[in-house]
């Protein structure tokens, strides 16, 4: 065996050995551009890749040879478990037994004067060679298998077959260098699907975020509305109320006025109603050539009848009389309850003559009456008073006081008859000439 000088060992090793140390000094410049470059190329899309089953025991053998303080016996008995010809194994796995049997072979204590171990060690190795056509390049890319590689270059050189070892080394690197970018690109794999991953969480967190703002905005959405419907019901209701009550108010208030003007016994308009409806219509007939006359009936010893026969029968009377005299009047005409037993008949659009045949058949009426279902007198008689507004008469208690002058003459005349303030009045002025 030749003896080869360490200096050009070195210088054989250095170049070959080159790449790795600068691909360890800087790995992030190198191994960014190349991993942009593989990232770029293969999108991260990595091969299928077959690897053949390494029994556990073995594949923990080969780590601890590549350590340097390995634990022999331990190795030798795996070894003879998995003995090449005798223990049914893969091709993986005949190929690392032949690598181990070479490390193993290679660290057997003895001095190997005449090269034997050394070719020992390449027939096992080249053994395993052989094998690599039935493994995966992925599979012999692995630490474990290259060791191969750089056992056979170290033997190779002492065998001064420095081509060999060349190649050898040169084989190492080529497929270190594979290994560590198929390495490198799974972990940008990893890490791109973890980041995808992540990323995929983060935005289905951020949708549900909104998703949880949505519904909130809608609760909102419906809680502002059946606010709003509420405070609208609360309104209308309150609106309602107030007008029934304004209603109910209004409706009372009509009803007082309407009692106030109202005789309670009789039903008829009262005295106030009388002197303030009498006002009006004398001035609006002061005004048009159409005449306006009044009535003013009283009733004919009425005292007695309340002596004779209680004053619930004088009030049936009364009421008697009232109904009678409604029914003799013309629709337009109107009548009131002065006061007691006496009574005032408006009526528009007559003059003296028909006021006077209004007044003579509202007396024939009563005096026709029979009034013995309330009294035992069957007979009640009135004296009616008739007065026609004159031209210059601008007042209706004028006109008024003229009809109750009519009324005492027809009472002085014996009662029970109709008496027209017209025909005093001529009579006095043709006693004053
Ligand atoms: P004359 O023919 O002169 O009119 O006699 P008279 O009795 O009708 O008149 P007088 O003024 O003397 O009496 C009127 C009576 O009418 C006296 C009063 O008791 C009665 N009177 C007044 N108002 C009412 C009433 O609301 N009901 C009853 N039952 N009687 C009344
Ligand atoms: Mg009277
Ligand atoms: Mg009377």
């Amino acid at each position: 065996m030749k003896i080869i000088s360490p200096s050009l060992l070195i210088i054989l090793i250095i170049p070959l050995l080159w790449p790795l140390l600068s691909l360890a000094k800087e790995p992030h410049s190198t191994l960014a551009v190349a991993e942009s470059q593989d990232n770029k190329n293969i999108k991260l899309h990595l091969p299928e890749v077959s690897l053949l089953p390494i029994n556990a025991k073995l594949q923990a053998l080969m780590v601890q040879l590549r350590q340097t303080n390995i634990d022999r016996p331990q190795g030798e008995l795996v070894l003879a478990q998995f003995t090449v010809n005798k223990v049914p194994a893969n091709a993986a796995e005949q190929y690392l037994l032949l690598v181990a049997q070479a490390v193993l072979t290679d660290k057997a204590v003895g001095i190997d004067n005449d090269g034997t171990k050394i070719r020992d060690i390449i027939a096992l190795l080249e053994q395993a060679a052989k094998l690599s056509e039935q493994i995966s390049e992925h599979q012999l890319h692995q630490p474990n298998f290259l060791q191969l590689h750089l056992i056979l270059a170290e033997n190779y050189a002492q065998q001064s077959q420095f081509d060999l070892a060349y190649l050898e080394k040169k084989a190492y690197l080529k497929k270190y260098h594979s290994y560590r970018k198929e390495k490198r690109l799974a972990m940008i794999a990893s890490l791109e699907q973890s980041f995808t991953v992540n990323d995929k969480k983060a935005s289905n967190s951020l949708l549900a975020s909104q998703n949880i703002l949505k519904v909130r905005r809608v609760a909102e959405v419906q809680n502002q509305n059946a606010t709003k419907q509420y405070n609208f019901t609360i309104i209308i209701s309150t609106a309602v109320v107030f007008m029934l009550l304004f209603f109910r108010q209004l409706r009372m208030r009509n009803k007082l006025i309407r009692l106030t003007r109202t005789d309670a016994l009789t039903g008829l308009a009262n005295r106030s109603a009388l002197f303030e409806h009498g006002e009006h219509m004398v001035a609006s007939f002061a005004s048009q050539p159409e005449e306006l006359s009044v009535l003013l009936l009283d009733l004919d010893h009425f005292k007695r009848i309340n002596d004779n026969f209680g004053h619930h029968a004088g009030d049936k009377t009364l009421q008697v009389i009232s109904q009678l005299v409604n029914e003799t009047m013309r629709s337009r005409d109107v009548f009131y309850r002065l006061g007691g037993e006496e009574f005032v008949a408006i009526l528009p659009f007559a003059d003296i003559n028909k006021a006077k045949a209004i007044a003579m058949r509202i007396n024939e009426k009563i005096a026709q009456h029979d009034f013995s279902s309330l009294i035992l007198q069957s007979k009640v008689t009135v004296s009616i008073g008739v007065a026609t507004m004159a031209p210059n008469q601008l007042t209706f208690e004028q006109v008024l006081h003229c009809a109750d002058l009519a009324m005492y003459q027809a009472k002085e005349l014996g009662r029970n008859s109709v008496v027209c303030y017209q025909n005093i009045a001529q009579a006095q002025e043709r006693r004053d000439n």
